[in-house]
Formats: C-alpha cells, sequence, structure tokens
C-alpha cells in the first residue's frame, strides 16, 4: 500500500507562481529536452502527462547546439519563452570539459536568477537500499560560490579560481531555506559549510545565516561542517530527516549526489531551481552518455522533477496522480530500469506506470 506522498513543494507558496491560465484550462510550459539520454526521458514525461490529462502544453525551445566559438550563448528564442511561462521543465545539457566552454546550466541560472536550488532526496517504498527511510532536503545556493566563473592564470602554471560569497545571494538563499522548512513543516535549519578553513567566505555565508535564523523563532537553526556532514550521512542518514540543510553551491552540488546514492542513485532524484520570477525543475543527473539513445534511462528523477513543478504550479491533485502511479510502479518492482537493478527499457517503464495512473 503507497502512502500518499508528503509534498515535494510547499503547502504555503513560498515562490509566486504567476502564470495564466490560458483559455482551454491549460498553462504553456517551456520545455527543455536536453542532450544525451534528454530526449528519451523527456518523452516518458510527455506520454505520463498527455495520459494523466495533466493541463500542461509543451513549448519545446532548442538551447543546444553549444557554440563552438565565442561565449556560450542561450538562443533569444528560449530566454523568451521562459519569461513569458515562468516555468520551465529541464532535461540535461552538457558541458564539454575544457576552456571556451560555459555551462548551459550555469548560464539558464543566472540568466533568471534561480537562487535556490532545491534537492529532496526520499526512500522509494519497494527499492531496497542500505537504508530505507531516507527524506533529506538540501538547498544549494546556486548563483555564486566557486561556480562564479571567475578564473584566471596568474602566470603559466598557476591558476586562480575566485569563491565569491555576498551577503546579498546568501541572505536570499537562507531566507528561502527558511521558508521552505516552515511550508514541508520541517523543524530545523542546518547550514553545511567550512567556516573552520574559508574564514572569510563560509565565514560570511555563516554570519548571515546566523543573523536570517533571528527572524524565523518558530524554526530550530543550527550548523555542521560539510566534512563532518558527510561521514555522519553515510553512517546513518535518519538524523537528517527533520532538517533542511543550505550550504553554498559547491557543497550542495556534492552533497546532493552523495543523497542521491542513498537511496539508489541519481536516475531518482528531482530538483527545482527557484527564482523570485521564472523556476527551472531539471532532475539531478547528467546527460548520461555511457547510455543515451539506448532506452535503458531511468525517467524517475525528470518525472519527480516534473511533479515538484505541479506542485510549485499549484497543480497538486495531477501532481499526486503521477507521483502515486511512479511510487508504485518501484514499490511492486516487477518493471524498472537497469539502474535499480531490472531490465525493464526506458519506454516498458513508462507504460508501467501510465497503467497505474
Ligand atoms: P551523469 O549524471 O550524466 O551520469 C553519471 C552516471 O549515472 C552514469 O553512469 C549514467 O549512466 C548514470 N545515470 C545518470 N542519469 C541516469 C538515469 N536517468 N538513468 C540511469 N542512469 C543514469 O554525469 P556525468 O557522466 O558526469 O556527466 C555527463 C554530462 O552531463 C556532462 O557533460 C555534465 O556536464 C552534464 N551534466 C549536466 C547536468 C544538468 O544538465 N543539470 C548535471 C550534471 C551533469
Amino acid at each position: 500500500k503507497i502512502q500518499a506522498a508528503r509534498s515535494y513543494a510547499t503547502e504555503k507558496k513560498i515562490a509566486q507562481f504567476n502564470g495564466q491560465k490560458k483559455a482551454n484550462g491549460k498553462y504553456t510550459v517551456t520545455f527543455i529536452e536536453g542532450d544525451g539520454i534528454g530526449p528519451e526521458v523527456s518523452k516518458s514525461v510527455k506520454q505520463i502527462f498527455a495520459a494523466a490529462d495533466a493541463p500542461i502544453d509543451w513549448e519545446p525551445v532548442d538551447v543546444t547546439p553549444i557554440a563552438s566559438d565565442g561565449p556560450t550563448a542561450i538562443p533569444d528564442e528560449a530566454i523568451q519563452s521562459v519569461r513569458r511561462n515562468l516555468v520551465a521543465l529541464k532535461g540535461p545539457l552538457a558541458t564539454p570539459v575544457g576552456e571556451g566552454h560555459v555551462s548551459l546550466n550555469l548560464t539558464l541560472r543566472r540568466t533568471f536568477n534561480l537562487f535556490a536550488n532545491v534537492r529532496p532526496c526520499r526512500s522509494l517504498q519497494g527499492y531496497k537500499t542500505p537504508y530505507d527511510n531516507v527524506d533529506t532536503v538540501l538547498i544549494r545556493e546556486n548563483t555564486e560560490g566557486e561556480y562564479s566563473g571567475i578564473e584566471h592564470i596568474v602566470v603559466d602554471g598557476v591558476v586562480q579560481c575566485i569563491k565569491l560569497i555576498t551577503r546579498e545571494a546568501s541572505e536570499r538563499v537562507l531566507r528561502f531555506a527558511f521558508q521552505y522548512a516552515q511550508s514541508i513543516r520541517k523543524p530545523r535549519v542546518r547550514v553545511v559549510h567550512k567556516a573552520t578553513i574559508m574564514k572569510m567566505s563560509d565565514g560570511l555565508f555563516l554570519t548571515t545565516a546566523q543573523n536570517v535564523a533571528k527572524e524565523f523563532p518558530d524554526i530550530e537553526f543550527d550548523s555542521e561542517l560539510l566534512d563532518n556532514a558527510c561521514l555522519k550521512m553515510v553512517t546513518d542518514p535518519t538524523p537528517y530527516n527533520d532538517i533542511v540543510m543550505v550550504m553554498p553551491n559547491l557543497y550542495g552540488d556534492i552533497l546532493s549526489d552523495m543523497c542521491a546514492g542513498l537511496i539508489g542513485g541519481l536516475g531518482l532524484t528531482p530538483s527545482g531551481n527557484i527564482g523570485d520570477e521564472c523556476s527551472i525543475f531539471e532532475a539531478v543527473h547528467g546527460s548520461a552518455p555511457d547510455i543515451a539513445g539506448k532506452n535503458l534511462a531511468n525517467p524517475t528523477a525528470l518525472l519527480l522533477s516534473s511533479v515538484m513543478m505541479l506542485q510549485h504550479m499549484g497543480l497538486n491533485s495531477h501532481a499526486e496522480r503521477i507521483h502515486r502511479a511512479i511510487l508504485q510502479t518501484i514499490a511492486e518492482g516487477k518493471t524498472l530500469t537497469g539502474d535499480l537493478r531490472g531490465n525493464a527499457k526506458t519506454d516498458e517503464y513508462t507504460n508501467a506506470i501510465i497503467e497505474k495512473l
């Protein structure tokens, strides 16, 4: 028996969705299919949304190919589409390693000022992992830190990368974390940091958190060193279930993949990039070039991201219908993709979910 899943997103709206319902009763959402396994997992979402009668009209936009020379640009049409619709669902976008390639993912987050990256991570009933009751929420500062893209050569063989932390961006994401904790009824916010070593940068993030915490007397607040948090979480993640963790960009990127590992891998973890105006929902995983085009990808992460998206838009009954069908399919355990120790193809798994809607 599948429990009605607790909301991934907010009960009290904390990021306002002001999209317009159209005359046909539907909302338009920008859809960026992405690279690698992107088209396969996107197809699964579209089929399930259609079968569930979700009131969404997709507006597909292409943000590839990556410019081979000059700065990476997102086509204006894609930018206008997100600005118009305020909500987008996005497949993974590959970033080539090396000079000259700015990540399109980072560019999108910066373009729309998507300052908070929300990454819930929840055990899936029926899928056996060392811990079966993980329910963590990690919020990653999404616009600065080491990912600010400020890198330069000092002299040959010496490179500097600036970790940018500002009080303004820290305050914004920290306040969001407290509001998020209130809305999903978690009693505590915890800042994860390395202020022992990065005394000024992480120190600023931490002291900002201590000040923001005073605005939320109903939420408990504490802090933990990143390395300690990693050790404790892999030893026993359950004490983290009552906590919303919030941290600078790089730490959140890494720690959230570790959390994904606790519940069965990257095929299962959704995320939302939330800004004051627009929001973009995407899986935590990348383009998985090793399995692309083989009908092997697990679409669950993008599907759960689309559930988060529906909740963000206030379409809770549709979110719940789709969420329940995903959870039932996994709990049943008969039709699972290879990453979940099954042998179903992407489309077989998709059909199994559709049968349960
Ligand atoms: P990845 O997440 O693409 O893959 C890591 C491993 O997990 C691979 O073995 C892959 O097969 C597996 N995996 C990932 N998603 C899966 C799924 N849905 N179903 C089954 N297995 C899955 O990470 P990577 O290989 O380091 O990166 C590949 C590319 O993706 C890089 O160009 C990277 O920059 C990009 N990337 C993009 C995003 C994004 O769009 N937000 C995030 C991370 C990485």
